[in-house]
């Protein structure tokens, strides 16, 4: 057919896309407020000095003070290995020295060839365009080569936490990579079955997931597949929205992390994907998807999780200890209501202990009703609900 008129033919494109497009209005739901009481901060933060103290003591020429001196632009100076003020390079090659002792054989030349056998522990170490590269090779080694002796084994940090949990089912091979952009900070990313086999089941929802299927947090590129509504919202937050979008576990961290640092990292994020790989978060209709995210009750899991797995291996590679300890009195200190800090310090008498079927109640309810219930039955009475956070709806078009 020929087109008389070119007007006509781009009215009739013009239709013809609006009626093939969909739109679904995403609701964030950022769960409650909480507000921890002063005894369990009092009463955590006199655990993490005692701690602080024990690990002087058994490494007396630690770098290690009570409280911190700064932090600029929300970097943690003391922390980022990249940062003139990290203070810890010691204790980062120290932890790679015993890491090499044990790494198992055909590994070795991988990381003899990263630190350059021995001269380089962190990355300030090498010039700033090999940095980014040197984390992801790092943390990736840490996650799947074998250099932990335990019980007559030498495991990677992978098969270390599926032993120490001791429950293979809902254990995943996340992907590792490494933030571009972005505060200081990792991100644990898995939906569950219950979630995929929701999204799957309601048709302008599948098809949102499948517009974003290509989305990478690190590349911008793929920023504007749902409007400039959600366009704008994962500018802001590429991170977060990597939660809402990415299917498959995926692991992010950022850059500037000391490897030491990175296993309590890597099994913090690991604790996120176990417990959301067991939960729902989602729930909705054609026109509007709900994303229960309540942060609080999301880091108190994933700190509980880091904290019992790695707790036995303290004695032995007290470097790890060092980091996560000095997270939390970090936080303390310059971000008081820090959702990690409130959720470790509220979990206290769950993270202290290294009983797992305690964890295996961690990841299986899914709202903040659930964890009051929870918190109630157990009698811990360190964090309050103090009502619901405001949502907000960001549209998707696709
Ligand atoms: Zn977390």
């Amino acid at each position: 057919m020929k087109m008389r008129h070119p007007l006509l033919f781009f009215l009739i494109l013009g239709v013809h896309s609006i009626s093939s497009a969909g739109q679904i209005d995403v609701v964030i739901n950022p769960g409650m407020n909480w507000e921890l009481r002063d005894e369990a901060r009092t009463k955590f933060n006199h655990s993490l000095e005692n701690e602080r103290l024990r690990l002087l003591k058994n490494i007396p020429d630690l770098d290690f003070p009570k409280a911190f001196e700064s932090v600029k632009a929300g970097i943690p100076q003391y922390m980022s290995a990249d940062s003139p003020q990290f203070r810890n390079r010691k204790a980062a090659c120290s932890f790679l020295e015993k890491m090499r002792k044990n790494l198992e054989p055909n590994k070795r030349p991988e990381m003899d060839s990263l630190t350059k056998s021995g001269k380089i522990c962190i990355q300030a170490d090498l010039p700033q365009a090999e940095q980014l590269e040197w984390t992801q090779n790092f943390a990736r080694l840490i996650w799947n080569a074998k250099w932990i002796a335990w019980k007559n084994e030498i495991l990677s940090l992978q098969s270390y936490l599926e032993k120490t949990i001791g429950d293979t089912h809902s254990f995943v091979t996340p992907q590792i990579s490494i933030m571009k952009k972005g505060s200081f900070d990792g991100w644990g990313i898995a939906q569950s079955k219950k979630d995929l086999d929701f999204f799957a089941s309601i048709a302008p929802i599948k098809k949102a997931f499948a517009a974003a299927a290509d989305f990478d947090p690190n590349n911008p590129n793929t920023f504007d597949r749902l409007g400039s509504e959600f366009k704008k919202f994962i500018e802001e937050d590429p991170f977060n929205a990597a939660n809402l979008l990415i299917g498959q576990p995926t692991i992010y961290l950022s850059n500037g992390w000391p490897p030491n640092a990175m296993v309590e990292l890597l099994a913090h994020e690991y604790g996120h994907i176990y417990r959301r790989r067991e939960s729902q978060h989602y729930s909705g209709n054609k026109k509007q998807l709900e994303w229960l995210n309540d942060e609080v009750h999301e880091e108190a899991a994933a700190e509980s999780f880091a904290w019992m797995t790695l707790a036995p291996l303290y004695d032995i590679y007290p470097e790890i200890e060092i980091f996560h300890i000095s997270k939390l009195i970090f936080m303390n200190q310059f971000s008081p209501n820090n959702f990690h800090y409130i959720g470790a310090a509220g979990f206290q008498d769950v993270f202290y202990t290294s009983k797992m079927g305690q964890f295996d109640e961690l990841r299986v309810f899914d709202s903040a009703p659930d964890l009051l219930t929870y918190l109630s039955e157990r009698k811990i009475s360190s964090l309050k609900s103090q009502g619901a956070r405001q949502k907000r709806t960001v549209r998707a078009v696709f």
